[in-house]
Order: structure tokens, then sequence, then C-alpha cells
């Protein structure tokens, strides 16, 4: 009964603790973060092994350390004068880029020269296939009044998935470009990001929010370029269908609840050739005769990656990533179709269920706990390794966290679960092999056992024991009376008797047949002979119920041994009592033998 109570409040707390981790957004958070850690685990491996390759079409013209320096040197100044930005464009566009894109924002500001301004947007007004970046925020609008963008930047959504909202991309407020910039060209793309809860980049929205509606990344704006040219794909409207994904041509982006794409990565920093800006600044200033550099059919992306320009992040393959090389990442997963798909929610609960069933039948089924913990933990490591090869072959993220969670739970459970019926057996088994069926007393074997268990006590501590042996009078007369099964009745109310009438430490036996014994450790002779005499007369006093209603009396006769007085030895002790029994059933019977 306590048993039962115990284990019901213990499966209560358990689930109650289950319960509450699941529904808690903190224990999620919590959970989330190491999940972040193993897909930044699988892909540093894949990018250790070199799995996916960078596009060679991509590369980055860097304002780098050298750069910075050499502008401050020959310039005194940074930001750098925008027509140089002008001259760089018009090399390199002479020779056929797939698209030039500015990770860089040209905000007015006090430093701006209108002519040199003015030749950057006349080379904006040039080239169909030159890009630049702008930023929204959420300033307040005392800072500066959130202003209205040209309709031209933006991208119509069509929203059809349940799951995505875009309230995290949503912003209040927008640093403009130059005014002239916005007027030249609609190749303007927004630069915001999303980062986890731990500060490491994982995802990029495709498009942010702001004033109702939808602005796209400028990796988007650049990608879109790229399909339009390369595969004839003119998308006007962008339809994120039912499952939350982006269908463009054959290829496909997922997106998570708050609209983002989980990057791929293909190698930490400098993944993409990098041409150092002030190798080109030489160039177009004719300082740099015999140095070449190949842009045609190429993505150009201009970025900073010196560190003293900030623009600089936390990926999951590195810690220290330039901005730009995000950006380039976006725009190789969207043209070699590789950004991540993570599992849906349904597969993770399936995957677990799964896992903790396999471990609950492997540990059941073992006997061994150390086979099953091999096995189980075996099934867990095929696990982790399909997780990587879906995502190395399928770029497929499959939680491992919650899963194996689950699986441990159940490893755990089951151990415990089979523990308690082992146990539970084998106390069984023990009664079954210890006691008699009939009577519920002792066996004859256990008797013998316990009777040289005393004997060896007794002689080791140098004390005392006693014991009794008792045989029901006329028993075969009864029989013949009231039948085998009234016999069987008396039997079991005489051993119930038996019991009530010694101490809890006293051990009662059916030696066999009609006759019982009781071992009496640590008792002399007096108190086993009153012992005795009292059992004798709560026999003789009470009535026995037969199944018929009827009640009847029987009588006992009993003899008494005590070690080490009468014997040596269990057998000698045995004797000893029977014989006295043997008396008290010449001597009249309802008696205890002299
Ligand atoms: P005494 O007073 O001399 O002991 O006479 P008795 O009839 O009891 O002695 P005896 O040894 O001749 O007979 C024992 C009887 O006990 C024989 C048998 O039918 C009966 N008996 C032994 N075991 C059981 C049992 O498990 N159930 C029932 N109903 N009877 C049993
Ligand atoms: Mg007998
Ligand atoms: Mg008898």
């Amino acid at each position: 009964m306590l048993k039962k109570i115990l284990y019901t409040i213990w499966l209560f707390l358990f689930c109650l603790v289950i319960f509450v981790s699941v529904k808690s957004a903190n224990f999620n958070a919590f959970i989330n973060v190491i999940e972040n850690r193993t897909f930044d685990l699988r892909q540093n491996v894949m990018v250790n092994n070199k799995t996916k390759l960078p596009n060679k079409n991509i590369v980055i013209v860097a304002v780098d350390d050298a750069s910075y320096e050499y502008i401050l040197d020959k310039y005194g100044e940074w930001p750098l004068s925008r027509d140089i930005y002008a001259k760089i464009v018009d090399y390199i566009e002479a020779q056929k880029p797939q698209s030039v894109a500015f990770d860089l924002m040209f905000v007015k500001s006090m430093k701006s020269q209108p002519e040199a301004d003015e030749a950057l947007i006349n080379t904006f007004k040039k080239y169909d296939n030159l890009f630049t970046a702008m930023n929204l925020d959420n300033q307040p609008a005392d800072l500066r009044i959130p202003p209205v963008l040209p309709e031209k930047l933006t991208v119509n959504v069509d929203n059809l998935s349940k799951n995505i909202n875009f309230e995290e991309q949503t912003y209040t407020n927008c640093r403009l470009i130059l005014q002239g910039i916005l007027d030249a060209t609609s190749n303007i793309g927004m630069i915001n990001v999303s980062r986890a809860e731990d500060g490491i980049l994982r995802k990029m929205p495709l498009f942010v929010k702001y004033q109702d509606k939808y602005y796209p990344q400028l990796g988007l704006k650049v990608g879109l370029h790229y399909l339009n040219t390369k595969d004839k794909l003119s998308i006007d409207k962008l339809t994120i269908d039912k499952n939350s994904s982006l269908e463009l041509g054959d290829r496909r982006i997922f997106l998570d609840e708050d609209g983002n794409a989980i990057l791929n990565w293909y190698g930490p920093t400098a993944t993409y050739e990098h041409i150092p800006l002030y190798k080109l600044i030489k160039i177009v200033n004719g300082e740099l005769q015999n140095q070449n550099y190949d842009f045609k059919d190429k993505i150009v992306y201009f970025g900073t990656t010196a560190s003293s320009l900030f623009d600089i992040k936390t990926v999951p393959v590195s810690r220290i990533y330039p901005g730009v090389e995000v950006q380039a990442t976006y725009v190789n997963n969207l043209i070699d179709n590789n950004f991540i798909k993570k599992a849906d929610k349904v597969f993770t609960v399936i995957a677990g269920v799964i896992l903790a069933i396999l471990t609950g039948i492997i540990v059941m089924k073992l006997s061994s706990a150390f086979v099953a913990s091999l096995a189980s933990l075996s099934i867990y490591l095929i696990y982790v390794l399909s997780s990587y090869y879906a995502m190395k072959f399928f770029n497929l993220w499959i939680e491992l966290v919650y899963p194996l969670i689950l699986a441990l739970i159940a490893f755990i459970s089951a151990l415990v679960v089979k523990y308690f019926i082992k146990s539970r057996d084998f106390e069984q088994q023990y009664k079954l092999a210890t006691t008699d069926g009939l009577t519920e007393l002792y066996n004859h074997r256990y008797f013998q056992e316990q009777m040289k268990r005393q004997i060896e006590n007794s002689k080791r501590y140098e004390t005392e024991f006693s014991m009794i042996i008792l045989d029901i009078d006329f028993f075969k007369k009864f029989n013949d009376t009231f039948g085998h099964q009234a016999g069987d009745a008396v039997l079991r109310q005489v051993a119930q008797t038996l019991k009530k009438n010694v101490r809890a430490t006293d051990i009662v036996c059916r030696y066999g047949g009609e006759e019982m014994s009781i071992i009496l450790p640590n008792t002399g002779r007096d108190v086993a002979y009153s012992t005795a005499e009292k059992i004798c007369n709560r026999v003789s006093d009470r009535k026995f119920k037969l199944s018929n209603d009827k009640e009847t009396s029987v009588t006992i006769s009993l003899g008494v041994a005590t070690f080490p007085y009468d014997g040596q030895s269990a057998a000698e002790i045995i004797d000893s009592a029977d014989k006295r029994l043997y008396n008290a059933k010449n001597n009249g019977r309802n008696q205890v033998g002299k």
C-alpha cells in the first residue's frame, strides 16, 4: 500500500517536472542554446571537411586593414571620397561582371563633397546591375522623423504560412542614404541581420518590414537579379507557401517562424577571393599598371573587413567574420540552393518517441544493464551521425537535444521499472522457495537451514536457543470425521494461532504433515517451556471454524528442547524435542512433554 502511494507520488512529480519544463520559456531557451551549439558543431565539421565549396564567382573587394591605412595616408580621412568608388565601379563594369554590390551605406555626411557624390550617383544611373545597402532601425522619432521610402524599394510578399509573423523583422525607423542614389536606382537592399540569444549570427531575414511594407535583403536582391539574368526567372511577387518556404524556380528557401533563412557556411574567414580596395584605387589612379583582376561574370561585393571599421560578426564557423562575408554567404546559399531547412517540430517529436521506444525495448529485452547501455548508446550515436549526414547531404537540420533528452528519460525510467520488476520477481521466488503453500509458514527446508544457523550463532556467541515441535492430536480421526478440507482449514488456523503467540523474532515452520516447529532464538529452557504451555492452552481454548459454519476444538501435544543442554547438533536437538512430544502423547496428549 505504502509502496503504491510512493510510486504514484513519484510518477506524478516526474510528469509534473517534465510538463513544467516543456512549457517553460526559459527551459526552451536553454535547450535552444544547446541545440544551436550542436548546429555549430555540425557546421564546423562540414567546413573542416570542405563539404560545400564556396561559389567561385563571388569575389570581395575588401576595405581591409591595409586599405584603411592606405586611404588614411593618401586622403587623410575615411570614408573614401565617392568619386573614387565611381571610378572603380566603371573599371569593374568594363569587364561585364554579373553584379556589383556595396555592403556599405552611402549616407549624407559632413565630409560629403557634392561633386564626388554626384559622380557616384551618375554611376548608379548607368548600371542596372549595381546595388547598395540601407539599414532599418528603431531610433526614436524625435531623433529623426521616420522617412517615407520610395515604393520601388518594396517587394510584393504573399505570406500563406500561418507560422510566420514578421514581428521580429519589423522596424520603426530608417537612416536615409543620399537622396540622389535613392532617386537613381531601385537596387537598394536592407542589411539587417538576426542574432540568436548567444549573439551568434546563424540566420538572416529574407525581408524586413517598415511602415507595413516589405523590404528585401540586399542579398535577396542580388540573388533575384542573378536568377533573372541566368535562369530568365522573373519574380515580381514572393509567395511564402503553407510550409513556410519560398520557391524561386527550382530553388527553395525555408523560413523559420520569424521569417529568417538559416545560413549554410562554406568556410571560416576569407572564404571568398579578397581583393584589397587599395589595389583597385591604385589601378584606377594609374599607379599600378601590370596588376589585373578578372571580374567577368563575377558577383562583386564591396565591404569592410578592417577590424577598426567594426562590421564584424560572430558566426557558427568563426568568432570574427566580416559582415560582407555574411552577405556573400547569403547570396551563395541562394544561387547554389544551399539554405538550411530545419526539420519540423512534428519530426522532432516523432524522432524522440521512436528513440524512447527503442531504448525502452532494449533495456527491457536485454538482461545486462551494461549491454543495454551500450546498445542504447549505439542507437543515439547512429542518430547523431544521421543528423550530421542529413545536414551534409540534404541541408537538413535535424534536432538533437530534445529527442536525446527524451531517449535518456526513457532509458532511466526503463532501468528503474526493470529493477522494480526484477526485485519483485526475486521476492516472489524467494517466498515460494521458503514457505509452505497451505499454512504460509516457513517450510521444512527453511526450518533445517535456520536450525543450522542458530547452532552456529549460539556456539559463536555462547548463547542458548530453543525449539518446540508440536503435533495435532488424533488428526487422522479428525480427517475421517470431517473430511480433508476441514483438516486443511484447521491446519491453517493452528498455524495462525502459533504465529500470534510467539515473538516476531521466533520462526514458525511446518515440519511436515500435521507437525509444526518453532525456533526461539536467544531463549532458555524455562521461557521456551512456558511458551509451549501457553500455545497448548491457546489451541485447546479456541474454536476452529469448519467450512460448513460448524465449529470444533482440537488439541496439540508439544515437545521442547534447548541448545546446548539437549544436544550439540540440529539432529540431536530435534530428536530430543521429538522424544518429549512422544512422552506428551503417551501421557494423555494436550500437554507439553517432560
Ligand atoms: P496422534 O494423536 O497420535 O498424533 O494421532 P494422529 O491421528 O494425529 O496421528 P497420525 O500420524 O496417525 O496421523 C496424522 C494424520 O494427519 C494423517 C493425515 O491424514 C493427516 N494429515 C497430514 N497432513 C495433512 C494435511 O496436509 N491435510 C490434512 N487434512 N490432513 C493431513
Ligand atoms: Mg503426526
Ligand atoms: Mg497427530
